[in-house]
């Protein structure tokens, strides 16, 4: 592969020690459902940090005990859309970070057959609500269903959407980067690729099955 820098301008792979330790916990066989979910949120709120750093601050003033000084605050309304149902586990941390984001879910599965997406849920309403939109999907694997959510939410009218995954593909940043060149992408860790099932390698698994314990034994 290229260089990913160079051909994938949006792409932002934390390099974070406490992010990289944690991931090798996250892919590893033997991480059970519990501790599992500890490690997607934990992952979660340190990528979702990065990919903060650039989020808009209105100036306030604070009142200290002793002086009055300046202050800020997020000033973009947040709106945090988790992609059923892998990225449910992403939205606690993401809360925490953010306690004042709306939580919009979207449910997106992928066709086993054609890996394409299809939409079944979505209550969004007829206008947006929000300035920022992060998506949150642990794995981009084709970028199907991330496509797909961009497109839902320009057509909603976002104009600042941020995609904030753990492990991407090569395969689905490039799809997301040509779709949408002006959507950051945020993840733990940039793989290998894809194999001829889909799956991110050397990736975790289904991330929705080892998170809620329906991975066939
Ligand atoms: N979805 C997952 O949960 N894992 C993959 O490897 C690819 C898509």
């Amino acid at each position: 592969m290229s260089d990913p820098a160079a051909e994938f301008p949006t792409l932002h792979v934390s390099r974070h020690p406490a992010v990289l330790h944690k991931l090798a916990l996250l892919r590893t066989v033997d991480t059970e459902p519990k501790k599992f979910r500890e490690l997607v949120r934990e992952i979660s709120w340190l990528v979702g940090y990065e990919a903060l750093a650039d989020a808009r601050l209105d100036a306030l003033s604070v009142q200290t005990p002793l002086e009055v000084t300046q202050g800020h605050r997020l000033a973009d309304r947040i709106g945090l859309i988790p992609i059923l149902r892998a990225g449910l586990g992403m939205v606690d941390a993401m809360l925490e970070l953010m306690p004042t984001a709306q939580v919009w879910h979207l449910g997106l599965f992928r066709d086993e057959r054609t890996l394409r997406p299809v939409e079944y849920y979505n209550k969004l309403p007829d206008t947006t609500t929000v300035d920022l939109c992060l998506i949150l999907d642990p794995m981009l694997a084709t970028g199907g269903s991330a496509t797909a959510a961009i497109e839902v939410l320009k057509h909603w009218g976002a104009t600042n959407i941020k995609l904030i995954n753990l492990i991407a593909a090569p395969e689905g940043v490039r799809a997301v980067v040509n779709a949408h060149p002006d959507v950051a992408i945020h993840t733990a860790s940039l793989d290998r690729g894809l194999n001829e099932k889909g799956y991110i390698m050397p990736g975790l698994g289904d991330a929705g099955d080892r998170q809620f314990g329906t991975g066939h034994s």
